[in-house]
């Protein structure tokens, strides 16, 4: 699809936006930041990242890009991306990641298998942390995109929620990027069969009228989705005021701020991230902001 330039901007966003919700909750990880503590892309955390760099949601994406081109997903380029990824011993990786991941497969069909093969509680937000690079191949075909992004999310996480979730959030994001509206979440609900549309409408209530107290296991796929998008409907789609709300909810914060900032990203566009934090931003494996944008560029065809 050809993209204006407001277009690409979003585009780009998509992925800045991302890596900044990353980079600024990787210091507050597993915290829950008090009314009056700042909230900075400082570093820091539980895993002693630098200022502005970014944790395994980023490093994950990168894997997902990597088997991303217009039209067209790799699955197998995906899963080797992520043994790569795995082969040099991420600090902060998943739980349910890591199960799959330690099974050193190189290809799509054994790693989703080793996965589905996981036993017990399936659905953390590992998945989700990672799609927004998806929507961006697949920016003109809605069928396409919700079939890679089921795809993706199964490398890893053999969990219906996790599924919908990465279809819905890379829906949006498609949406976004087309319009500069996040309308794309309610209206792919709504274009859900009834068994998923009645499970996720309550959800985006409860997100859009309620508090990070009402869904605070945001470790979970589903409470991490409801508190981006509360903190993105809070903040009315102001970039940086949403992902510090997702910072403020506390918990697993580098991850819900990567992820609403996949979709503030996809809306407001890369302009919307503040110069000082795209400056600062930098992650595995070896990129900095400006190689997000080209890598966003290539993935469209733009
Ligand atoms: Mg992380």
């Amino acid at each position: 699809m050809i993209l204006n330039a407001a277009q690409r901007d979003r585009a780009a966003g998509a992925l800045l936006g991302s890596a900044a919700g990353d980079a600024l909750g990787a210091g507050y990880e597993f915290t829950y930041p008090a009314d009056d503590v700042v909230i900075d892309m400082i570093g820091g955390g539980p895993f002693d990242w630098a200022p502005g760099e970014w944790t395994d949601d980023t490093s994950m994406a990168m894997g997902v890009a990597a088997g991303l081109s217009p039209g067209r997903v790799d699955l197998d380029a995906i899963a080797a991306a992520f043994a790569d990824w795995y082969g040099t011993s991420p600090p902060d990786i998943g739980n349910q990641t890591r199960s799959v991941l330690s099974g050193r497969d190189r290809t799509a069909v054994p790693m989703a298998a080793r996965a589905a093969s996981i036993a017990g509680r399936t659905g953390g937000n590992g998945s989700l942390m990672r799609t927004a690079p998806v929507a961006l191949a697949f920016l003109d075909d809605d069928i396409a995109c919700a079939d890679a992004a089921a795809a993706i999310s199964d490398l890893t996480h053999s969990d219906d929620r996790a599924r919908e979730a990465c279809q819905m959030w890379s829906a949006a994001i498609a949406h976004g990027i087309r319009t500069g509206s996040r309308d794309g979440l309610r209206q792919w609900v709504t274009d859900a069969p009834a068994h998923t549309r009645t499970y996720w409408e309550p959800l985006l209530d409860m997100a859009q009228y309620g508090s990070p107290a009402d869904f605070p296991n945001n470790g979970w796929v589903v409470h991490a989705l409801q508190t981006a998008w509360w903190a993105i409907c809070a903040a009315d789609g102001d970039l940086p005021r949403g992902l510090e709300l997702c910072v403020r909810a506390g918990n697993d914060t580098d991850t819900t701020a990567a992820i609403a900032g996949g979709l503030l990203g996809a809306c407001a566009g890369a302009s919307a991230v503040p110069d000082r934090w795209r400056d600062m931003l930098h992650g595995y494996p070896g990129r900095t902001a400006s190689d997000l944008a080209a890598l966003a560029a290539r993935i469209t065809g733009n």
